[in-house]
């Protein structure tokens, strides 16, 4: 078996343990690969061991790797996690089945128009940006509700969720809370919550999605 495959089994399991702690259905739980930085072939070894569902945050990255895998395995699904620029955003509707950085109203103009040409809808999910940092994407949690509100009426997208990366030097759970409170509020029946250091955590605070990388694949090479 390969390393990766271990590590997969591993996961799932700790996602069920997650899960059975917090009283909820493991199947509610999707797991999101983060292959970003690893060869296509580590790719094919996650397939090989059942994994479905793979995370790249760089647009370019994931169009080299990921047409040839999707040829040979059609139900591969492809999120894009990554800070998107404007002059992407039709890169990534036709690649992404899920894009959950959408964070800025620009982008999501630039999202429906590349979805109106392309024929094609991914799923959407807002980042917020929790934990108010300066330097991190996301929308701020007092905007949030006016900026779903301009996604959809505006612009008509389809916004599914929330997703967010906390601030790495904090205990993340007040910001999963905060998270499970908002997409409460706003009826958003997606959230995507934690990484390979704190997915357990996430599912507590109720996580429908764990994007989770250096656990399963290994540490990445810093680009
Ligand atoms: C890289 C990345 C992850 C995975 O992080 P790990 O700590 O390696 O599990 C999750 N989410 C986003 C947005 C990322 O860029």
């Amino acid at each position: 078996m390969s390393h990766i495959a271990a590590n997969l089994i591993q996961i799932r399991d700790r996602i069920a343990e997650a899960c059975h702690q917090a009283g909820r259905d493991p199947a509610a739980v999707q797991l999101v690969a983060v292959s970003k930085f690893h060869p296509a072939e580590s790719v094919a070894q996650a397939l090989a061991a059942g994994q479905l569902v793979f995370g790249e945050n760089r647009v370019q990255e994931a169009a080299q790797k990921f047409p040839a895998l999707r040829e040979a395995t059609p139900a591969l699904r492809l999120h894009v996690i990554g800070a998107l620029q404007t002059n992407k955003a039709r890169d990534a509707v036709r690649i992404a089945d899920v894009i959950e950085s959408l964070d800025r109203p620009k982008l999501a103009a630039s999202l429906a128009e590349a979805m109106a040409r392309e024929g094609r809808r991914p799923g959407l999910l807002v980042q917020v940006n929790i934990g108010r940092e300066p330097q991190k994407a996301g929308i701020d949690p007092e905007a949030l509700d006016d900026f779903i509100a301009e996604c959809r009426e505006t612009h008509g997208l389809p916004v599914e969720g929330l997703m967010c990366i906390p601030p790495a030097e904090e205990d993340p759970s007040p910001h999963f809370v905060a998270m499970q409170e908002a997409a409460a509020r706003l009826k958003l029946g997606v959230l995507s919550m934690g990484m390979s250091g704190d997915f357990e955590q996430a599912i507590r605070h109720g996580a429908t999605h764990v994007r989770i990388g250096t656990a399963i694949f290994g540490h990445r090479a810093t680009p």
